[in-house]
C-alpha cells in the first residue's frame, strides 16, 4: 500500500476545506494555539512511518491520557478496576455529572471524566510518585525522555476546576475515590496537560497493537492481547464522547480524541495513526481530525469492519 500517496492526496483533498470548529477555551491556556496547525503521523506494524505537516509539533494531548492512564492503571491492578468503572458508552458530554448521580458514583466509562478521575485515583493509591511514575511510563512506551507536562496548562484547568471538582467530591460521597479531591484534581490536570507530538502519540499506541511473536521487542512494551482487546473496545464504543457512534461509523477505528485537537486511532493488526487539528465540532472532537481520518479508511479500505 502506498501510504504516503493516499496521504498527500488526502491533503490535496482537503486544501480548501472550510473548517466550522472552533478551539477550546474552557480551559483558557488552550485558547492561545494556532488554530490552522496541522499534523498527522502513521506508524506502520512493520515499523514503517509517514507523516504530514507539524507531525512533531507538540500539543496539549488532554483526554488522550485517559488511554494511557487506563493502560497504566490495568498493569498495576487487574480486576478491582472493573468494580468502580463500568464499560458503557454513556451518550452524554465528557464532563458531565447527571449519570452519576443514579448510578452511585459508577461512572459509565474511564473515558469520561469521572471514569478518568477513578482511574488516577487508583493509580494514586498504588504509586509513590505518581506525577513522576504516570510521566515515565508515557516516557517508556513513547520512546521519549524528553516528553514533560505543560505546567500552564495543568495551572489554567485547575484554575478553572469546577466542574472536575464537582464531579469528584460526588464521588467521593459515593465513596468511589479514596484519595484527597485536591491532589487528586492535581494529578489528573497534569495527565491531560502532557505535550505531545503526533509521532509520539503514534508510537505510544503502538502498545495495543497486535504485534506478531517474532517481534519480541515490541511485544516486551504492547499491553497483553486480553487487555489491548478490552481497551481497544472501550476506545471504539466510547473514545469520542457523545460522538463515539459517529467516528465508527464514518471512520471504523478504535480511538480516543482530546480537546486539545489531537485525535489518535489504531488498527490492532496494521498501525497506529495520530491527527492534530485544533478547531472541534460541537461535541468536543477535531474536526478536521475526523475528516481526515475518515478519508484515510475510505482510501486504504482498511478499518476493522
Ligand atoms: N482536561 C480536560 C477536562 O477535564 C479533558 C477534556 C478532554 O480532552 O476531553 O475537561
Amino acid at each position: 500500500m502506498n501510504y504516503q500517496a493516499i496521504l498527500e492526496s488526502i491533503q490535496s483533498d482537503l486544501k480548501d476545506y472550510k473548517n466550522t470548529g472552533k478551539v477550546a477555551t474552557y480551559i483558557p491556556e488552550l485558547g492561545k494555539v494556532d488554530s490552522s496547525k496541522f499534523g498527522l503521523h502513521l506508524n506502520c506494524i512493520n515499523g514503517n512511518h509517514y507523516h504530514l505537516g507539524a507531525s512533531q509539533e507538540r500539543f496539549s494531548i488532554q483526554s488522550i491520557s485517559k488511554v494511557l492512564s487506563l493502560a497504566f492503571a490495568l498493569k498495576l491492578e487487574r480486576n478491582k478496576l472493573w468494580n468502580r468503572v463500568d464499560v458503557e458508552p454513556s451518550g452524554d458530554p465528557f464532563n458531565s455529572l447527571v449519570q452519576l448521580e443514579y448510578e452511585k458514583g459508577i461512572p459509565r466509562n474511564p473515558f469520561i471524566n469521572a471514569g478518568a478521575l477513578v482511574v488516577s485515583d487508583m493509580l494514586m493509591s498504588h504509586l509513590k510518585n505518581p506525577k513522576e511514575d504516570f510521566l515515565q511510563y508515557v516516557r517508556d512506551i513513547a520512546g521519549d525522555q524528553s516528553i514533560d507536562y505543560d505546567t500552564s496548562v495543568a495551572a489554567s484547568e485547575m484554575q478553572h476546576k469546577y466542574r472536575n471538582a464537582a464531579l469528584a467530591h460526588l464521588m467521593k460521597d459515593f465513596k468511589n475515590i479514596n484519595n484527597d479531591v485536591d491532589a487528586l484534581l492535581d494529578f489528573y490536570f497534569h495527565q491531560c496537560a502532557i505535550a505531545m507530538s503526533c509521532q509520539q502519540l503514534a508510537q505510544a499506541f503502538s502498545i495495543f497493537l497486535n504485534y506478531s511473536k517474532q517481534d519480541q521487542s515490541q511485544q516486551a512494551l504492547a499491553v497483553p492481547p486480553m487487555i489491548a482487546k478490552r481497551i481497544n473496545a472501550l476506545m471504539l464504543t466510547c473514545g469520542f464522547y457523545d460522538e463515539s457512534g459517529e467516528f465508527a461509523f464514518r471512520v471504523g477505528l478504535p480511538g480516543k480524541s482530546g480537546v486539545g485537537g489531537g485525535i489518535v486511532a489504531l488498527h490492532p493488526k496494521h498501525y497506529s495513526i495520530a491527527v492534530w487539528s485544533p478547531p472541534l465540532n460541537e461535541k468536543g472532537n477535531s474536526e478536521l481530525g475526523m475528516k481526515v481520518l475518515e478519508l484515510f479508511t475510505s482510501k486504504t479500505e482498511i478499518s476493522v469492519f
